[in-house]
């Protein structure tokens, strides 16, 4: 590997979010307490050593010199995924870049068309920023292989593209904590990655409403790959196992994959976790989790027909289908404002309402599958402030998306049981070890 790509990559870790040095709490090199994170942090070196000591789990804490790579001060590395309907205008504005000499390269020069090609939803795309914005590095995955990027880098002030692959390694790492005030204050109090707390919160989706039903003292325990490359940590990877508690019940999660590349996640005793609707519609996000609901309560309280749950969140967060189904209605409608409303199964509806717009696609007739982004947060109909109002209904009449018993989706096969017992036993052996090391530590 040349020295240049190497330097290049060191670059990119080098900070990684708008708050420096959470990336390197992250790896237990950042300004936290050594207990803290003696108490929540494990490394192992890969999934085939899963067989580890809790003892050994401690002893890991050391890590090895290479992750010590310096941080520079005012450069902030940041990790977006693709949306649908995304440009490359309003993708390298999320990912804080405010650099026209930037924009303007890649559209002319010919090594950046690839970019404008190929835009597909769910790619990681990440760039490294100056303290004004200025673009320093850029990442794009190339044509399905995550291992071969397109990087635009800044060199002696002159922007240049060039191919570019990674040899990528995971490495395992493990992370408990308990929910004092919120999830995000937990997950940075032991350093858990907001990509892996974010994942977090999807994987249990269908469990947990996590803008409504999180409580002081619920607690949680992830097993997770970071994607390392020479070395050094260059993204994070997928969440291997997960055992959430909330409210005194405990949900567990272990990523299988069936021989034919099939993934997903399961119970200990081998069901689907996936449920055919997710709790919350709301995208989960460091802004929409600590939204106060105070601004528009007073109108909601006169609206006598309302019968449904609000989720206050800023204008423009993004609003999730909470099952497949298909589009029955997206336009404006009264006190409902701008409302989707989502035929699931043949008897269920689920409706969207007070949205500032719809994501692009979203008409009558068109398919959409759980997850999907159909629209955004507004304040449209009968609404003083911004929130999402979201009704769900069962061969037309309202019932309470939060109590309401809601189907699962297929459990495992018979077949497949057996392989993936062998294959949870560790995981769950590693969530047991975990599971409360910060508090015992700690209290
Ligand atoms: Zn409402």
């Amino acid at each position: 590997m040349p020295q240049r790509k190497r330097r290049i990559l060191s670059q990119f870790l080098a900070s990684r979010e708008t708050k420096p040095g959470r990336f390197w709490a992250t790896l237990g090199l950042g300004g936290m307490s050594l207990f803290g994170m003696v108490a929540a942090f494990g490394v192992a070196p890969s999934t085939q050593e899963l067989q580890i000591s809790q003892k050994m789990v401690i002893e890991q804490l050391d890590l090895p010199a290479t992750f010590q790579t310096e941080e520079t001060p005012g450069h902030f590395l940041r990790e977006e995924r693709i949306q649908r309907g995304d440009t490359v205008a309003s993708l390298i504005a999320r990912l804080g870049v405010q650099d026209e000499e930037a924009f303007d390269y890649m559209r002319q020069a010919r090594e950046t068309q690839a970019i404008f090609r190929q835009l597909r939803p769910g790619k990681v795309v990440t760039a490294k920023t100056g303290e004004n914005g200025e673009l320093l590095s850029l990442t794009f995955p190339l044509n399905g292989s995550a291992d071969n990027v397109l990087v635009i880098e800044r060199r002696e002030g002159q922007l240049q593209a060039a191919e570019q692959s990674l040899n990528l390694t995971a490495q395992v790492f493990m992370k408990s904590g308990e929910i004092r005030s919120s999830l995000f204050a937990a997950t940075d109090a032991v350093g858990l990655p907001d990509a892996i707390a974010i994942q977090m919160t999807e994987i249990f989706g269908g469990d947990i409403d996590f803008h409504q039903d999180l409580r002081r003292g619920d607690r949680f325990s992830v097993v997770y790959e970071m994607l390392f490359h020479q070395g050094q940590p260059v993204r994070t990877g997928r969440i291997l196992a997960a055992e959430f508690t909330n409210q005194d019940k405990t949900y567990q999660a272990i990523w299988y994959q069936d021989k034919n590349g099939q993934g997903g996640y399961y119970t200990a005793e081998g069901k689907s976790i996936k449920k055919a609707f997710l709790r919350s519609p709301l995208e989960f996000s460091r802004i929409s989790s600590g939204f106060t609901r105070a601004r528009f309560h007073p109108i909601l309280q006169t609206w006598r027909a309302h019968k449904g749950v609000d989720y206050a969140a800023p204008t423009g967060t993004r609003v999730k289908v909470t099952g497949d189904g298909v589009i029955e209605f997206a336009g404006r409608q009264g006190g409902y404002g701008n409302v989707v409303v989502v035929r699931h199964q043949g008897k269920y509806t689920t409706h969207y309402a007070h949205l500032s717009g719809f994501a692009p696609g979203i008409r009558r007739g068109a398919r959409v599958s759980q997850g999907d982004v159909i629209g955004y947060v507004g304040a449209t109909g009968w609404a003083t402030g911004p929130h999402l109002h979201y009704e769900f209904r069962i061969n037309g009449v309202h019932q309470n998306p939060l109590s309401v018993a809601l189907p699962t989706a297929v459990p495992l096969g018979i077949q497949q049981l057996a392989l993936f017992r062998q294959h949870a036993e560790p995981l769950l052996a590693r969530l047991e070890q975990i599971r409360g090391m910060n508090l015992a530590l700690l209290d």
